[in-house]
């Protein structure tokens, strides 16, 4: 974990722990006004207040002799309860009115599962570190809405609303990898980004990087025992590798690619490439084990049309 990894999961846990506190406090204090409109509800609140006390102070005794006694005190206590939900019904407020109203249901705004990151946490985390590199707002102009879509030749419109619905329905576990193939300004960037962005609002870890930035950097590790940036791609819910063909050519990044490619398919990680490579040159750019995941593996998606830029 990075330092800057560390930080951030400090501030997400201290965030929680706030709403956490906001929540049950605003529950007492739902209580206590109650209390003090109606001294009826007060002396139910008060005699099952006294109730868990004794509860309480029979656990402390010898087991053996609290056992009858525990028996009758959370039958009263139980009956206090149902005494408190009858009244609640009766001023026509809902059941769990006094309870705290946490964010999260499974969790209850802990971030925490049996010792594991819950899905709430992860997804406040991951969009905090977005924010932190300035991903969000790199995408913040790429969006869906953004994209023009008049005068779109018809693959086109089929493009924009498969990738639309991809985004939509973003799941690492099912997702597919998709394979943009076009000439130079015909979306296939805005599309990526607008996915990219879509699938960060849903809380997932995106990493977007241009193909040789990324290959560059598992070069620069190829040999240092951490490797942060390697990591960081592979592991990445979605990885969004921009311009594949600009990077230098030569074995070393064809062997970097294929391995980054074959991490995250095992992995079962969807990945989303584009590149302005026609499919006869990356066959001929890679070797053909690359070229054959990269069809098999890959739904191809053709961009054609005019160069956009300047539209947007
Ligand atoms: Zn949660």
């Amino acid at each position: 974990m990075t330092e800057k990894h560390a930080a951030a999961r400090g501030e997400i846990a201290r965030r929680f722990e706030e709403k956490r506190t906001r929540a049950e406090s605003a529950a007492e204090a739902r209580r206590a006004a109650l209390k003090a409109k109606d001294p009826a509800f007060s002396a139910i609140c008060d005699e099952k207040e006294s109730y868990l006390e004794k509860i309480l102070l029979a656990f402390t005794r010898d087991a053996e002799s609290a056992r009858e006694e525990l028996s009758t005190l959370r039958a009263s206590h139980a009956e206090l309860r149902e005494r408190e939900a009858e009244y609640l019904k009766k001023q026509g407020l809902s059941a769990d009115y006094l309870l705290p109203h946490y964010e999260c249901e499974v969790c209850g705004d802990r971030g925490y599962v049996d010792g594991r990151m819950c899905a709430c946490m992860r997804g406040e985390l991951n969009r905090f570190l977005a924010r932190e590199s300035g991903l969000f707002s790199l995408f913040e102009k790429q969006t869906f809405e953004s994209f023009s879509t008049d005068g779109l030749s018809e693959k086109m419109r089929e493009n924009f609303d498969f990738c639309r619905e991809y985004a939509a329905e973003f799941d690492p576990r099912t997702s597919t990898n998709l394979l943009f193939v076009g000439g130079t300004g015909v979306g296939k960037t805005h599309l990526s980004s607008a996915i990219g962005r879509a699938v960060l609002e849903k809380g997932y870890g995106v990493v977007y990087e241009g193909a040789m930035t990324a290959l560059s950097a598992m070069e620069m590790e190829r040999y240092a025992e951490e490797k942060p940036q390697s990591a960081r791609l592979m592991e990445a819910d979605l990885l969004i590798l921009d311009d594949l063909g600009t990077e230098l050519p030569g074995k070393g990044t064809v062997s970097f690619l294929y391995l980054l490619i074959n991490a995250r398919l095992i992995a079962n990680r969807p990945t989303i490439i584009s590149t302005n490579l026609s499919a006869r040159e990356l066959e001929t750019r890679y070797e053909s084990r690359l070229f054959s995941r990269l069809t098999g593996e890959y739904e191809v998606l053709l961009f054609d049309g005019e160069d956009r830029r300047g539209r947007e």
